[in-house]
């Protein structure tokens, strides 16, 4: 995912995301980008995936609806 301030690469999982380049700590909200339900998260082994019961799929970061709030 990309930093919205900057541009860069973020790393973190789940719902937590720290800029490499500027340093800002985001908390993401994903959305299903077909249905708008809120994700389910499954956790395992360090590994976090998400799963939309609506749409009864797996879903990708990249591909769900995203946003962005400081996390100060
Ligand atoms: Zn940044
Ligand atoms: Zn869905």
């Amino acid at each position: 995912m990309i930093c919205p301030e900057c541009s860069s690469e973020l790393e973190g999982r789940g719902s937590h995301y720290k800029c490499g380049s500027c340093g800002q700590k985001w908390i993401v909200t994903f959305t299903c980008e077909v249905c708008g339900e809120l994700p389910q998260v499954l956790a395992s082994c360090g590994a976090v995936s998400f799963f939309c019961n609506t749409c009864n799929s797996l879903k990708s970061r990249e591909s769900m609806n995203k946003e962005f709030v400081k996390d100060e």
